[in-house]
Order: C-alpha cells, then sequence, then structure tokens
C-alpha cells in the first residue's frame, strides 16, 4: 500500500469522487441498535453480535441500548419517533408481526413508522422449566399443569413477545391456562427461572441453549419439527405429544421511516457482511441457530416476509381476542 505510485492514488481519488459528491460519508458517528428488550436476553444476545459485526464494516461503533417493556412497544416507539438519519435503528422479532393486530392503541405506527433493512435469524423456542419443577418431561410437566396450574407460573417478556406467543400456544395445546408472569425480557426471566421464582418459559434457544448445557435449567422441548443440533438430546414438542406444535422467531433489523435510501443500502449491505463472517455463524450455531441467507437481509425481502407476517397474525389474533388494551 506504501509503495503504491502517488499517480494511482490520485487517479483513485479522482475516480471515487463523483460517487462521493452523491452520498454524504455514512456513518460519521456511532450508530446506536435498540433492543426492545432487557440485556442479557435472546433478541439482546443476537443484537450485540450483529452490531459488533456491523461496526468492524461500517468503521464506527454500533452500540447496542436496551429499551425494555411493554412487549417490546416502548422500544419500537423509541425508534420511530427517532431521526431518520441512520444513526438509530432497532432490532426487532417476530414481535413486529403480531404488533399491529396485539395493539390497537399505539403512540407510533407499527407499520409505516419503520424503514426495514433485512431479516437477521429465525431462532428456534424451547420449552424450559425451573430444575426444582417436579418433572423430566414435557409429557409430565403437562400432567402437572393440568394437576396444579393455580401454583405454576409462567414467565414471558409481555405481550406481542415470543415467550407470550409461544405461551399461547403452549396452553392452549394443552387446554390449561397459567398464571403468567410478565418480564421486561427475557434475560431477567432467565434469572428468575434459574432460581425457581417461575417455573416454566418457552424463550428462544439464544437464550436457553447454555443454561441447558450448564444444567441451570431443564430443558423440556424444542419447537422445531426436527431435534436441533445444538441440543441434540431435547425432543421437540411435537414428538412429546403436541402435534404441529412449531414456532420459530425471526428477527429484522430496522430504521425510522423517511430514512434516505441510500443509508438504508448501506446498512443493509453492512448486515449482509455482519452474517456472512465466520465467527458470527460459529456464535448462532453454538446457540442453537444461524444467520439468514444474504438475500433475505435485503430491505425488499424483509418488507415482503414482514408483511405476509403482519397479513397471517391478524386473522389469528382476532380470532382469539388476544388484545393487548
Ligand atoms: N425472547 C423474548 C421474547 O419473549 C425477548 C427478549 O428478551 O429478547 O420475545
Amino acid at each position: 500500500m506504501f509503495r503504491r505510485p502517488l499517480l494511482g492514488l490520485l487517479a483513485g481519488a479522482a475516480l471515487a469522487a463523483p460517487a462521493m459528491a452523491q452520498a454524504p460519508a455514512f456513518p460519521t458517528r456511532p450508530i446506536t441498535i435498540v433492543v426492545p428488550f432487557a440485556a442479557g436476553g435472546p433478541t439482546d444476545t443476537v443484537t450485540r453480535l450483529v452490531a459488533e459485526a456491523m461496526g468492524r464494516d461500517l468503521g464506527q461503533p454500533v452500540v447496542v441500548e436496551n429499551v425494555g417493556g411493554a412487549g417490546g412497544t416502548l422500544g419500537a416507539g423509541r425508534v420511530a419517533a427517532a431521526r431518520p438519519d441512520g444513526y438509530t435503528l432497532l432490532l426487532h422479532h417476530i414481535g413486529m408481526g403480531t404488533t399491529p393486530a396485539l395493539y390497537r392503541r399505539l403512540p407510533y405506527d407499527p407499520v409505516a413508522g419503520f424503514e426495514p433493512i433485512g431479516m437477521v435469524t429465525e431462532v428456534p423456542m424451547t420449552i424450559v422449566a425451573t430444575n426444582r419443577f417436579p418433572a423430566t418431561t414435557l409429557a409430565e410437566t403437562i400432567a402437572v399443569i393440568r394437576r396444579d396450574r393455580e401454583k405454576i407460573n409462567l414467565a414471558n417478556a409481555g405481550i406481542g413477545a415470543a415467550s407470550h406467543l409461544c405461551g399461547l400456544l403452549f396452553q392452549s395445546a394443552i387446554g390449561a391456562p397459567m398464571t403468567t408472569v410478565p418480564y421486561r425480557g427475557t434475560g431477567p426471566a432467565m434469572t428468575d427461572l434459574i432460581s425457581g421464582t417461575v417455573d416454566l418459559m418457552c424463550d428462544q434457544t439464544t437464550n436457553t441453549t447454555e443454561q441447558i448445557r450448564g444444567n441451570t435449567i431443564k430443558a423440556l422441548a424444542v419447537t422445531t419439527s426436527e431435534p436441533l443440533a445444538a441440543l441434540p438430546n431435547v425432543p421437540t414438542a411435537i414428538a412429546s405429544g403436541l402435534p404441529g406444535f412449531e414456532i420459530t422467531v425471526w428477527h429484522g433489523l430496522y430504521a425510522p421511516r423517511g430514512t434516505p435510501r441510500p443509508i438504508i443500502d448501506r446498512l443493509s449491505l453492512s448486515l449482509q457482511k455482519a452474517l456472512t463472517e465466520e465467527r458470527l455463524i460459529a456464535r448462532f450455531a453454538e446457540l442453537g441457530t444461524s444467520p439468514v441467507a444474504q438475500n433475505r437481509a435485503t430491505p425488499d425481502y424483509h418488507r415482503q416476509f414482514w408483511m405476509a407476517d403482519i397479513a397471517k397474525w391478524r386473522p389469528i389474533i382476532a380470532a382469539a381476542g388476544a388484545y393487548a388494551d
């Protein structure tokens, strides 16, 4: 590089000049990604890995800010109201598909308030119990719940959280509603599950895999059609007597509405690079997931997927009458 002739450098600069004149330099300062759940949970874990990798590509720090509460709507609302300049982003999950139907009154527009940048990952879930729970299989757990359900607490991260949706599916599949305990995210809920303050939770593998391997909690089932490579000894819910019990939690990156397209495209490119980094892929695999294929980490694919998810959930939520307000 130092030996490159001066003339070559000047020619390179001249070639680059017109492009630089069109697009203002971005980013020139740190970027914040809001996680709409507490620190230490699965969305937080995924976001920190992505943020670190994007920071390497963008040449600026990408910092994570946790704004948990109200099933992810507080954090999402914060980003919808932020300046659309690419410096405040949101990494959210399936809640972006369910919130428009679940919440009929919100101080922001849960669809038009955002520009999708790209999908990130689709994470399997696990049904887990505190070690003190008097059952070790899903079938035994269901029997205990049916017998003693008023004594059993199910943790979640608020209405619209993935843990809430999975918990709803679980309770309706076994026909036994339980007492639910909402947290600002399943990071703090995990602390209470480990200590036995709450009994059960349904959460992404990105929060539960290491706890399961460390035997600090019990794994009852995974919510995929086949067992997971990261948790080979954990049976599927389907094989444990809950036919059709399948749920994965998609995640995507968003900017506020009105963020200029060149900035969205720059961020999407950076996301795509982050998701193909070997070390990110390896860490995701340890946590029981994988990044989406590169063509899905694009604004257009993400928008299409997100809109289809909203359309998928709307009638289900309307039929269940499961509104947050
Ligand atoms: N996994 C949580 C949920 O239930 C959110 C989180 O803490 O990341 O959606």
